[in-house]
């Protein structure tokens, strides 16, 4: 008897504390609205000059999740079954769009992950270019979509002759994708509509600012050819009417006879600078570099602080021309 009371006590009990802690935690919410995690918009990219584009127009209400980590390459970098896993919180995924291999390899499956995802090609509306064949087409053009092309031994040939997928690297490309993210988040989360617009709008007028700064900075310059070990430069040369010569070739090592003609074309035009990534190897670069009496510089193509970013590479680049 004594039990059975303390039993329907217990019950009674119960619904009140499960009711008190609903309300502290209503309480909670309205109180400290947006720290919520359940509330940001995930969106997944996949490098990190596109999470930039994306914290820029969404702000405080955006979470970004980067498939492809600081220090890897989007031609080679394989998606670990966590990353796969933190897809499925996502409303959206802004991709490249332009042909690069880890979207190549592993869209379907990163979709197949979560249905539900909004997909937005950050490419669309973009030309895209032929990747620069600089004096050379004697090679076979292989279309390989795989392969470890940055460890030498590589048989990756999608940078000779296709279409160039560096698009980020362009300013007035990333101003056509950050308008292709600002148009996702405003479909995944129309309440905030007029916040991602105002947040787009001074975000592509600081881009224009930069891009207005680096035409006048390499309007005059007298050598307009640059070195690069891999050559993810061709939309910035393009807009600044500047020339990328490429050490890599066809995604690979290049081979003796093609490194003698680099070698008498820096030397020709007195460039001593051969410019390498930090996600790449730098061997064939230093062998450049020795050639020419020159160094090797790094400039970085992933790196996430876009607009610092590009205003560092252009500064490099202006060094050498
Ligand atoms: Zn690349």
């Amino acid at each position: 008897m004594r039990q059975m009371v303390r039993m329907k006590g217990g019950g009674l009990l119960l619904p009140c504390a499960v009711l008190l802690v609903g309300l502290l935690s209503l309480s909670s919410i309205a109180c400290f609205p947006g720290q919520n995690d359940a509330e940001n918009v995930v969106v997944a990219v996949t490098i990190l000059p596109q999470a930039a584009f994306v914290e820029a127009v969404g702000g405080d209400r955006v979470e970004t999740v980067v498939m492809v980590p600081p220090g890897f390459s989007p031609h080679t970098y394989e998606p670990t079954p966590e990353q796969m896993m933190q897809l499925s919180r996502a409303a959206m995924y802004a991709s490249v769009g332009s042909p690069i291999e880890f979207e190549l390899a592993w869209m379907d499956k990163l979709i197949s992950v979560n249905r539900n995802m909004l997909v937005v090609d950050c490419s669309y509306g973009i030309d895209l270019i032929k990747t620069d064949g600089h004096h050379h087409d004697q090679d076979a053009r292989n279309h390989d979509e795989h392969g470890d092309q940055y460890g030498g031994h590589g048989t990756d040939h999608h940078h000779h002759g296709g279409p160039d997928p560096h698009i980020w690297l362009s300013v007035r490309n990333a101003m056509t994708m950050v308008t292709n993210i600002c148009e996702g988040l405003v479909q995944v989360d129309p309440e905030h509509e007029r916040e991602y617009r105002q947040n787009c709008a001074v975000y592509l007028e600081a881009l224009q600012r930069l891009d207005e700064e680096l035409t006048a900075a390499f309007e005059d310059l007298e050598n307009r050819l640059f070195i690069v070990y891999h050559p993810a430069f061709g939309y910035f040369a393009r807009d600044y009417d500047l020339e990328q010569i490429a050490v890599e070739q066809g995604g690979t090592e290049p081979d003796a006879r093609y490194l003698i003609r680099l070698i008498e074309e820096a030397r020709e035009h007195d460039i001593r600078v051969v410019f390498a990534a930090p996600q790449f190897s730098t061997r064939s670069a230093e062998v450049v570099a020795a050639e020419i009496r020159g160094e090797v510089v790094l400039i970085d193509p992933l790196a996430k602080d876009y607009i610092p970013n590009l205003r560092s590479v252009a500064a490099a680049i202006m060094q050498v021309t």
